[in-house]
């Protein structure tokens, strides 16, 4: 049997009870590792992590705990190559798909660090000006920013195992707050190994960096007022998760990163074998091969002109059908496998529900594995679909969490606009055009309903930061469908993790807050 990874919880290393959840190569089949959380004592673990981690990091100033995340950092890229190899193994991804998890969490954790040490050495923030109460100015009110005294409890999707632990981590470390980390079962491994490598390196107080790999039972059960959830999976999962007595009657504050419809959008002004044309097609094909499609922030609706239909159509196709797939250890193959044979069985069920609903333009299915048995390879091919009529509601409602795109055309703007919102709420749009004034109109009309607006124009062609890539400058998350969560955001992040308070009193004790003082 493989080796059951440990979790470190009540800072040290713990093994769950019984044989464990095996996690495999979704390539090979093969079993790597396997994770248990059976048995944890949680109430000892949370304790310890409230009382230790959180009152050691919040003794801290800013820049100093800006410090720790450096030195986390610096931990993290000096075991830099073993990530790839666990990453190649229990992800099934090709260096450069790897390379946007281990290295999106290095370039997060660098900026936050950054941040972090300019805010100096304060250790609470003042939120706006002091505003008058009386009217002769005598009595005042000052808004102000502390850290929270719980926990921060990190529940994450298999497809970042790096980054989804590290964009969160980064913030909630820097404001002060302990960190819990589980990361979903199937992809662990990578996220335990980095959370040892910083534990073994000794650069954080105890208690304040956490993990429990495998099941999430009883994980919120222990929550208490003061602690704080970040969820990122699928919207029934979320669901479950908010309607927690945790979050219910003890209002544990919750994010929630959901799954999106995101899309793009080739404005009216741009032709087939315009800049703003072929740099979607660019842009679809990207997405929906990077990480076999697997990111919430993936394309997985494009709308085009009536007119431009059939050659988008035909662009996009063209350019699938040269993307090799199969087994990352070969170097002709561009993309690797979904993360499992489960998330195969379920990208298959959802592309024949849209099949019923859409024509097929390119079919993934019909692309031969390369060094890979389609028996036991979790490896499928991208498949771009086409509903012409654009009618159908499955095309805007079901997610195929895989290297799936639909193809819709629109009669005019007002039409497209009413299509893309068909995704009741979505991560990020993405438009394409040679017209910058028409770009930001169209931006601010969708952004009610988008984290984030991604406006591709020639000029930016060739340095713009791509449509599904999250950057810690930039907001994360989406109203509606996408989960109503924020995240990143540069130092917005942090208001998450602090707690808003009113202080109002005389000017003198007013200007007796110092946020270089204690909290
Ligand atoms: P999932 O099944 O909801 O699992 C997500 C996490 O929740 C895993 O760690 C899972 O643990 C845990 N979990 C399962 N049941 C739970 C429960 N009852 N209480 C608490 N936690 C529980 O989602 P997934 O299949 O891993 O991820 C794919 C989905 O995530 C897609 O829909 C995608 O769009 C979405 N996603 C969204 C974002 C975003 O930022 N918006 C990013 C990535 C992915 P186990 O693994 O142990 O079951």
């Amino acid at each position: 049997m493989s080796e059951l990874l440990p979790n470190y919880v009540a800072g040290r290393w713990q093994a769950g009870t019984g044989p464990g959840t095996p996690l495999l190569d979704p390539v090979l089949g093969t079993e790597l590792a396997r994770v248990s959380s059976a048995g944890l004592d949680l109430e000892a673990a949370y304790a310890h992590a409230r009382e230790q981690g959180g009152a050691a990091l919040r003794a801290l100033t800013y820049a100093q705990r800006a410090g720790l995340l450096a030195a986390v950092a610096d931990v993290l890229k000096a075991n830099r190559d073993r990530y790839f190899d666990i990453a190649l193994a229990n992800s099934g991804t090709t260096r450069r798909d790897s390379a946007v998890d281990i290295d999106g969490a290095l370039f997060t954790l660098g900026q936050y660090a950054r941040w972090g040490a300019a805010l100096g050495d304060a250790r609470w923030m003042v939120d706006g000006e002091a505003v008058p109460l009386a009217k002769d100015g005598s009595f005042r009110s000052r808004h102000v920013l502390v850290p929270t005294r719980g926990l921060a409890l990190f529940i994450n999707a298999f497809n970042f195992p790096a980054w989804g632990l590290w964009e969160k981590a980064a913030p909630a470390l820097l404001s002060g707050v302990p960190v819990i980390a589980k990361p979903a079962t199937a992809t662990a491994w990578l996220a335990q190994a980095m959370v040892a490598d910083v534990i073994a390196a000794g650069v954080l107080p105890s208690g304040a960096l956490s993990i429990v790999c495998g099941s999430a039972q009883g994980l919120l059960s222990p929550l208490q007022p003061f602690d704080v959830v970040s969820f990122t999976g699928s919207a029934d999962t979320a669901a479950t998760i908010r309607s927690h007595d945790a979050v219910v009657r003890r209002s544990v504050r919750v994010n929630i990163e959901a799954d999106s419809l995101n899309s793009a959008l080739l404005l009216p002004d741009a032709q087939p074998g315009s800049p703003a044309f072929d740099l979607l097609v660019d842009e679809v094909v990207r997405e929906m091969t990077v990480k076999s499609g697997q990111k919430c922030t993936a394309i997985r609706r494009v709308f085009v002109p009536a007119a431009s239909y059939a050659a988008a159509g035909q662009a996009i196709a063209a350019r699938l059908a040269q993307v090799t797939v199969g087994n990352p250890r070969n170097e002709a193959v561009r993309m690797g496998a979904l993360a499992s044979r489960q998330q195969w069985e379920s990208v298959r069920a959802g592309i024949a529900e849209l099949r019923r609903h859409a024509e097929v333009l390119h079919d993934g299915a019909a692309t031969p594995l390369v060094d890979a048995d389609p028996a036991v390879a979790a490896c499928v091919g991208p498949t771009l679909l086409g509903a012409a009529d654009g009618t159908a509601s499955a095309v805007h409602d079901v997610e195929v969490f895989g290297p799936v795109a639909t193809l819709l055309p629109y009669g005019d703007l007002p039409d497209a606009m009413r299509q893309v919102r068909l995704g009741q709420g979505s991560l990020v749009a993405s438009l394409y055009t040679g017209d910058a004034g028409l770009a930001a109109r169209t931006a601010l009309d969708l952004a009610d309903s988008h984290g984030r607006l991604h406006v591709v124009t020639p000029e930016v062609g060739a340095t713009h930061s791509g449509h599904g890539n999250v950057m810690p400058m930039s907001l994360h998350g989406g109203p509606g469908r996408a989960g109503g969560g924020e995240e990143l955001g540069g130092l917005r992040a942090l208001q998450f993790y602090h707690r808003r308070a009113a202080i109002q009193g005389a000017g003198a004790v007013l200007d007796g807050l110092n946020p270089s003082g204690g909290a």
